[in-house]
């Protein structure tokens, strides 16, 4: 969990990313290359706590400071003392962020597998699972109970994660592969996950409620 991450997200004006790669310390393990049968020009590092950008992909959303620029020491954030990772499917890169779009407002962040394949999304930190449920919406979708009011909740996962509600999660235990079930845009393969503050009520009911999502890259790292 020391591993830490200096990254830098770099967004033009309109939010578009063009050609970028994973950022990384020198420390990092050796780059994993896609399958040779998919376009993928640029090396995948797997790293569990990088935070990476999409190669030749549009990134909406993100924080754009002054000078159009996104900048955060590590994938990992700290809310209420509970600290977690904002990218929780190692070996992905984000595609959209939390804030408004397409008349709305998406209230998470979402992740696709290098060269558009699907990887394993992982728990962003311990936890108790507190809703495993099909939702028309989100899919196979799982929500976990950090403590100290905070919460992640993970949709369109390929199939239902083994994890029974009440039982607990070690982090970056896996939950499910990345999937398109749900209303999933295009049927894409990706990640949504969103991270939630508050006191959960009726989860017994598959529930989702008195939760206030929040945009975990504008927090720091440390708790
Ligand atoms: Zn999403």
């Amino acid at each position: 969990m020391s591993l830490l991450m200096r990254i830098t997200l770099i967004a033009s004006f309109l939010g578009t990313i063009y050609g970028c790669t994973s950022l990384t310390t020198p420390s990092s393990p050796q780059p994993v290359t896609g399958p040779k049968d998919k376009p993928t020009p640029e090396p995948v590092n797997t790293a569990p706590f990088d935070l990476m950008l999409c190669d030749g992909e549009r990134v909406s959303n993100v924080q754009t400071s002054l000078d159009s620029r996104v900048e955060r020491n590590s994938a990992l954030a700290c809310l209420q003392d509970v600290k977690f990772m904002v990218a929780p499917a190692p070996g992905a890169c984000i595609t959209s962020g939390f804030g408004p779009r397409f008349g709305t407002t998406h209230k998470g962040l979402d992740f696709q597998g290098p060269g558009r394949s699907a990887v394993m999304v992982v728990a962003a930190a311990a936890g108790t699972v507190v809703i495993n449920k099909w939702r028309d919406d989100l899919g196979h979708w799982i929500v976990l109970d950090h403590g100290n009011g905070i919460y992640t909740g993970y949709g369109h996962l390929q199939d239902a994660p083994k994890q029974a509600v009440n039982s607990t999660v070690n982090a970056e235990e896996p939950l499910a592969m990345m999937g398109a079930t749900g209303k999933a845009a295009r049927g894409k393969l990706h990640l949504h996950v969103e991270f939630a503050k508050g006191m959960l009520k009726q989860a017994e009911h598959g529930g989702y409620f008195n939760l206030d999502r929040f945009d975990p890259l504008v927090l720091p790292e440390d708790c």
